[in-house]
């Protein structure tokens, strides 16, 4: 059976990026997506893997249907191995949980289908997608090499397809997203060109380049603008429903490739915000390379000599880790005072200076519960640009099981629990209303993935 052969589907943020509407055709986008999506689930299935490979040049891999069904929980249902086989290679997650709280592995065992279930719980097959965290999605090409040429950076800032984000107070001007029409609302950046910016620009306020749309010469470029002080109303003049907004929770709703490109933003004008002296002689600094040095003006500073790692912007690496029992039949969950009652998540401290992420890890998880771990993996990581935090994301596994919460310490509960109640707390379905971070945080897809991983339990 071939498929007929209908409009290009855009699933990228390409046309976002763009600043475009989508353009209106006599077929419309949804209804031509929900189409393929259908015949997805069917030729999963059925097992017709050529017709499943042809469809996901249109349809998202992990598309679901509205109870949560994706194309490899429809493989898993039929024991269709091929189709489980070639999904896993195009990079289906086997994390993703239905309505009912089931893995495609849960329906695959309940099915009694061992081929299929062997499939998804086999190792060897290896993603071509690794998780990429919220706020790491950042589709701009940071071209470092051109921070160096102030006379590229002049000229690229007037050219006419220069796009600039404005913060006030590291508040970003976000609106809504007008092609979102789901419950849920989403914002975007509201964009900027020169000349909407011309006149707060010849102030010279503090201008971080970001980076280019792709590696063409002609190229959109990108930069952010620190606009605090600037009237409002002219900002609202070029985007009427913008506003500033807080950025926790709100960017947290964000279009994902914008939200990568605010993580860089937020988290280096915060550092320009904190860091106007030198660290060495306490001399003020001037910005240089576009926005990501500050250099010491007292010529005779150490700074000067050597090597330093105070003139470029910070990141605060972070340890966040799933710790798993010794039997693997649960996972170690905590609460922070400041968390909102009832959600639970991973622990997590910092690093410490010359210490190993596996290091940090063992000692972060026993000093907040007095569980002691051995083998740590690393699993991803996330930018969290609060101010500059890298998330390092781990997967541990404990040698004992006594918990003993040290009383100073931040975290008020912690306890084990069952991938059952696990699965309850990520469907909102936990008889005591527990419930776990949303899906943008780190820890959300660590604990997913070790239900994910764990559906013989
Ligand atoms: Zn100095
Ligand atoms: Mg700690």
């Amino acid at each position: 059976m071939r498929i007929r052969p209908l409009v290009r589907l855009s699933f990228s943020c390409s046309r976002r990026m763009s600043g475009d509407r989508p353009a209106s055709s006599a077929v419309k986008p949804s209804n031509v997506a929900t189409q393929y999506q259908e015949q997805l689930f069917d030729s999963a299935a059925k097992g017709n893997v050529e017709h499943v490979l042809t469809l996901l040049k249109a349809v998202d891999v992990d598309a679901k249907n509205d109870r949560g069904w994706t194309a490899l929980m429809f493989a898993a249902r039929n024991g269709q191995v091929s189709v489980i086989k070639s999904l896993l290679e195009q990079g289906s997650s086997v994390n993703i949980l239905n309505s009912s709280g089931q893995t495609a592995l849960d329906i695959a065992n309940f099915w009694n289908h061992s081929d299929a279930s062997s499939a998804l719980s086999d190792s060897t097959v290896v993603p071509t997608q690794e998780c990429r965290n919220y706020y790491s999605v950042n589709p701009l090409n940071r071209a470092s090499d051109r921070r160096k040429h102030p006379e590229w950076i002049d000229q690229a800032v007037k050219r006419d397809n220069t796009k600039f984000i404005v913060f006030s107070d590291l508040n970003p001007f976000l609106k809504q997203d007008p092609s979102v029409t789901s419950r849920k609302s989403k914002y975007i950046l509201c964009l900027f060109s020169y000349k909407q910016l011309a006149e707060h620009i010849a102030k010279k306020p503090l201008l971080i380049f970001l980076g280019l749309e792709t590696w063409d010469s002609e190229s959109a470029v990108w930069f952010a603008v620190d606009v605090t002080g600037y009237e409002e109303s002219k900002l609202k003049d070029v985007h009427n429903d913008g506003f500033f907004a807080n950025p926790f929770p709100l960017t947290m709703q964000m279009d994902e490739r914008h939200a990568g490109i605010f993580a860089e933003a937020r988290s280096i004008l915060t550092w320009h915000d904190r860091y106007s002296f030198c660290a060495t002689c306490g001399s003020p600094t001037v910005v240089r390379e576009a926005g990501y040095k500050r250099v010491c003006d007292n010529a005779d500073c150490r700074s000067h000599k050597g090597i330093h790692n105070t003139c470029y912007p910070r990141v605060d690496p972070s340890l966040i880790m799933l710790v798993v029992s010794p039997d693997a039949s649960r996972c170690l969950l905590g609460r922070k005072k400041s968390f909102p009652p009832k959600m639970f998540s991973c622990l997590a401290g910092f690093m410490e200076p010359g210490e190993c992420i596996e290091d940090t890890c063992r000692r972060e998880v026993e000093e907040e519960s007095g569980i002691q771990v051995g083998r740590v993996e690393y699993h991803s990581s996330q930018p969290w640009p609060f101010p500059a935090v890298l998330m390092l994301g781990c997967i541990t596994h404990a040698k004992t099981e006594t918990i003993k919460l040290d009383n100073d310490d931040e975290l008020e509960a912690a306890q084990w629990f069952t991938r059952p109640e696990v699965v309850q707390m990520i469907t909102h379905q936990h008889p005591d209303g527990l419930f776990l971070p949303p899906k943008q945080a780190i820890a959300h897809q660590l604990i997913r993935t070790w239900v994910g991983n764990t559906s013989n339990l």
